[in-house]
C-alpha cells in the first residue's frame, strides 16, 4: 500500500476529481483544486532549499492552505510541525527552536508571538497580512519550474512533530511517522465504522495543532470526502454549518459538544444529516452523553489515545454506545476496546501485568506509537520501553477486553495510603445542582501526605459542609475534599483539558 500520506489523496483526486476536497471562509476547492495546489507548494517549498527531514512550523487557525501545505510537507518528506497558538511567545519560541523550524507559515494575528524566535525575515511566511495581503501572495509568485514533483518519504520517515499539550510539564515534540498515521487512520475506521466516505462532509472545528483535529480531518480526505472547515470552534457556527452543508461527521472534545447543546441556536438546528460523532480527548460525563444522543440523534463513537500513539488507541463503538444508551449504562464509563493490531496491558509500579480488573498504568503497543520525542532520548526511554508506551494513564480492563480510565497518573492522589482518582470526585461533584465545574487535585497535608481539595466554578456557590455533604452519599470519607475553593473559571488547554499544574500554582 501507499507508504506516503499524501498518496491516498492523490488516489482520490484521480478517482473523484470534481468532488468538494475542503471549504473555508476563502472559498472552495476541489480534489482536483486542490492537489494542482499541493504541487505547486511542493515547488515553492524545494525551490526555498527545504529537503527531507526538515520541519516546517505552522502557528495559524484551521484553513484549507494549512492543510493543504502540510500534506505538500509530507510529500516531499518535510516534517509538519503544528504549533499551538494560545501559548505564550516564549512558549512558541521554545517549540520553534526545539523543531529547529527552516520555515514559518503562521496568521497575521499570530506575528507577535515569532517575536523571540530565531528565524529571519525569509523564513517566516505570513498567511495574510489583510488588507495588504501579500507575504503568502508574493510567496505563491515565486518563479518556479513545473517539473513532475517526485515523493519523497514515506513509510517510517517522520510525517508530523505534534507537541503534547503539556498538562504534565514542558511541551514535548511526538514525532510521528507516515506508517504510524497511515496505520492509526485504518485502525481507528475500522473500529467505529468509518467518519467518512466519497462525498460525505466532516466539519473540521477541533484545532490543528492537536491530535484529534489534524487526524480526523486528513484521515478523511484518505475516503474522499470534503472537509467543511472553521477557523475556531464558535458553537453557534456549528449549528449553522451542519444544516448549511448536511455536515455527516463531526470530532469534538466533550467540552464542545456541551458547548453546542447548551447553545440557543441548537435549539432550532436540525441535525438529521449528521451520522456520526466521534468525541475523544477527555472523559464525558454519562449524563452529557445521554443529553447529546437525545438532541443529535444521530451515532457516537467515542476514541482514547494521545499525541504519542498518533491519536487512536480505543475505540467505544457505536454499537457499545448503543447498549450503553439501552441500558448498560456502565459501559458510558469505559473508552472501549482496543483498536486493530494494538495490545494493551495493565501493569502495576513495578511493571509487572495485571488482570482484568486490576488497576494499574495502560501501556500500548501497535503500529501507531510515535517514533520517538525530538530531542529527548531519556524521556523517549522512559515512555517507549521494548515497544511497549507507558501512557501515564492509571486504569483496568474489564473480561471483555472494555478500558476503564481512572485518571492520569501524575494526577492520582495518594491520601493515608489509599489511592484518590480525582476523576471519580469530579464527577460526583459535577452532579451537584450548584457546580457548574469543578477540578480536583492532591495538596500536602501534614497527617495524610495528600488530601484532595476540590476547585469550583459556581454562580451560587453552595456552602463547603453541602459540598463535603453531598460527596460523602456517593464517596468513602478519604475521598471527599478536604479544602475548597471557589473560582471564576477553570485554567483549560485548547482541547478543553484542565491545566492541573496550573491549578498547582493558585
Ligand atoms: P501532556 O502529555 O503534555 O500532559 P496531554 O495529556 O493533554 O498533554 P494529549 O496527548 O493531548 O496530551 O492527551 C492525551 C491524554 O488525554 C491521554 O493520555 C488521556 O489522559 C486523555 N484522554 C484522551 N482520550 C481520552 C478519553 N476518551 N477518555 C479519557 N481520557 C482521555
Amino acid at each position: 500500500m501507499y507508504q506516503n500520506v499524501s498518496d491516498y489523496i492523490f488516489y482520490q483526486a484521480m478517482q473523484r476529481p470534481e468532488a468538494l476536497l475542503a471549504e473555508d471562509d476563502k472559498g472552495q476547492l476541489s480534489y482536483r483544486g486542490a492537489v494542482e495546489r499541493i504541487d505547486e507548494f511542493c515547488r515553492r517549498l524545494y525551490k526555498q532549499g527545504l529537503r527531507p527531514g526538515d520541519r516546517v512550523g505552522f502557528v495559524a487557525g484551521n484553513a484549507a492552505d494549512l492543510i493543504l501545505l502540510i500534506i505538500a510537507c509530507g510529500r516531499i518528506g518535510l516534517v509538519s510541525v503544528p504549533i499551538n497558538y494560545r501559548l505564550t511567545a516564549p512558549e512558541v519560541g521554545y517549540i520553534v527552536d526545539d523543531a529547529q523550524c527552516k520555515l514559518l507559515f503562521h496568521d497575521a494575528e499570530y506575528g507577535p508571538l515569532l517575536e523571540g524566535c530565531k528565524l529571519a525575515k525569509e523564513q517566516r511566511v505570513c498567511f495574510s497580512d489583510y488588507p495588504t495581503s501579500t507575504a503568502f501572495d508574493l510567496w505563491m509568485a515565486q518563479a518556479v519550474d513545473d517539473s513532475p514533483i517526485e515523493v519523497r518519504g514515506g513509510g517510517g520517515d517522520i510525517f508530523l512533530q505534534l507537541y503534547t499539550s503539556g498538562t504534565t510539564g514542558r511541551p514535548k515534540g511526538a514525532q510521528l511517522t507516515h506508517q504510524g498515521f497511515i496505520n492509526n487512520n485504518f485502525q481507528v475506521s475500522l473500529a467505529h465504522g468509518c467518519t467518512s466516505r466519497a462525498g460525505d462532509r466532516l466539519l473540521m472545528v477541533a484545532p490543528n495543532f492537536h491530535a484529534v483535529g489534524l487526524s480526523g480531518a486528513l484521515w478523511s480526505l484518505f475516503y474522499g470526502a470534503g472537509l467543511i472547515i472553521h477557523r475556531e470552534f464558535h458553537p453557534a457556527s456549528v449549528c449553522a454549518a451542519i444544516a448549511q452543508h448536511n455536515i455527516s461527521a463531526l470530532i469534538v472534545v466533550p467540552v464542545m459538544l456541551k458547548m453546542i447543546l447548551e447553545h440557543p441556536d441548537s435549539e432550532t438546528t436540525s441535525f438529521d444529516s449528521l451520522a456520526l460523532v466521534l468525541y475523544g480527548g477527555s472523559p464525558m460525563a454519562p449524563s452529557l452523553l445521554e443529553a447529546c444522543a437525545k438532541r443529535l440523534g444521530c451515532k457516537f463513537a467515542q476514541g482514547y489515545g494521545q499525541t504519542e500513539a498518533t491519536t487512536g488507541i480505543t475505540v467505544l463503538s457505536p454499537e457499545s454506545h448503543q447498549q450503553a444508551l439501552e441500558g448498560n449504562t456502565d459501559l458510558l464509563s469505559s473508552c472501549g476496546k482496543s483498536v486493530a493490531a494494538t495490545e494493551i496491558k495493565i501493569v502495576d509500579a513495578d511493571g509487572n501485568t495485571l488482570s482484568p480488573g486490576e488497576i494499574g498504568e495502560v501501556r500500548v503497543k501497535g503500529p501507531q506509537v510515535m517514533a520517538g520525542y525530538c530531542n529527548l532520548p531519556d524521556a523517549t526511554r522512559d515512555t517507549v520501553v521494548d515497544g511497549w508506551l507507558c501512557t501515564g494513564d492509571v486504569g483496568y480492563q474489564d473480561d471483555n477486553g472494555y478500558l476503564f480510565l481512572k485518571d492520569r497518573l501524575k494526577d492520582v492522589v495518594i491520601s493515608g495510603g489509599e489511592n484518590i482518582y480525582p476523576a471519580e470526585v469530579e464527577a460526583v461533584l459535577m452532579a451537584h445542582p450548584g457546580v457548574v465545574d469543578v477540578a480536583v487535585i492532591g495538596i500536602e497535608d501534614d497527617k495524610w501526605g495528600e488530601v484532595p481539595k476540590a476547585f469550583v466554578v459556581s454562580s451560587e456557590p453552595p456552602s463547603e459542609e453541602e459540598l463535603s455533604r453531598f460527596a460523602r452519599e456517593k464517596l468513602a470519607g478519604f475521598k471527599v475534599p478536604k479544602h475548597y475553593q471557589f473560582i471564576d473559571v477553570l485554567p483549560r488547554n485548547a482541547s478543553g483539558k484542565i491545566l492541573k499544574r496550573t491549578l498547582r500554582e493558585y
